[in-house]
């Protein structure tokens, strides 16, 4: 099946900058690797995979990570298929760009576009719980600005998770200097 074309892209990239400073700059591949970790244990993950992929069981549990260093910029990309996500060696060691990477893995497989409002509202979901309030309140304003279109849908799992599972005290833990809530 053919993917939708990717036409809100440039939107969604410009409606990043502003909030890459918001959120933890990482030091390491082990650091991004056990920020990960905690992505993909909360309970949040699941949900989102199952909001954007009903029926499907085979919600991916790991990911591997690599630095880009060759140029002195490039972009951060994820191979959906293969489960590797290669992040710009200065810019991309950053949470926000982790997440963003991280979000592609749930959009997988299917005809949906690669930043689309599935990606969008899945994104926004993950920044919430992870990041916190700061940088998601400041993301939804970008996104209106930009005129960027969000599924709500996994933004609703988000905020039921939240009444039933708040966020753990271990995970806080493991993701210190973040605001959460
Ligand atoms: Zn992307």
């Amino acid at each position: 099946m053919k993917r939708k074309r990717d036409s809100q892209m440039g939107r969604v990239y410009a409606s990043e900058y502003s909030v890459h400073s918001l959120a933890t700059h990482l030091k390491s591949l082990k650091e991004v690797q056990e920020f990960a970790r905690c992505v993909m244990d909360d309970p949040l993950w699941e949900i989102l995979w199952t909001v954007n992929n009903p029926g499907c069981a085979s919600c991916p549990k790991s990911v591997r990570f690599s630095k880009i260093t060759k140029r002195r910029w490039s972009r951060s990309v994820c191979d959906v298929y293969c489960g590797v996500i290669r992040l710009a060696h200065d810019w991309g060691l950053n949470k926000l760009v982790v997440l963003h990477e991280m979000t592609h893995l749930l959009i997988f497989g299917q005809e949906k576009a690669w930043h689309g409002r599935e990606f969008t509202g899945t994104y926004l979901a993950l920044i919430n719980r992870h990041l916190g309030v700061g940088p998601y309140t400041v993301l939804v304003r970008n996104y209106k600005r930009n005129e960027v279109d969000v599924d709500p849908a996994p933004i609703m799992a988000m905020i039921k998770l939240k009444q039933d599972a708040p966020y753990s005290e271990r995970m806080a833990a493991t993701t210190k200097g973040t605001e959460n809530g």
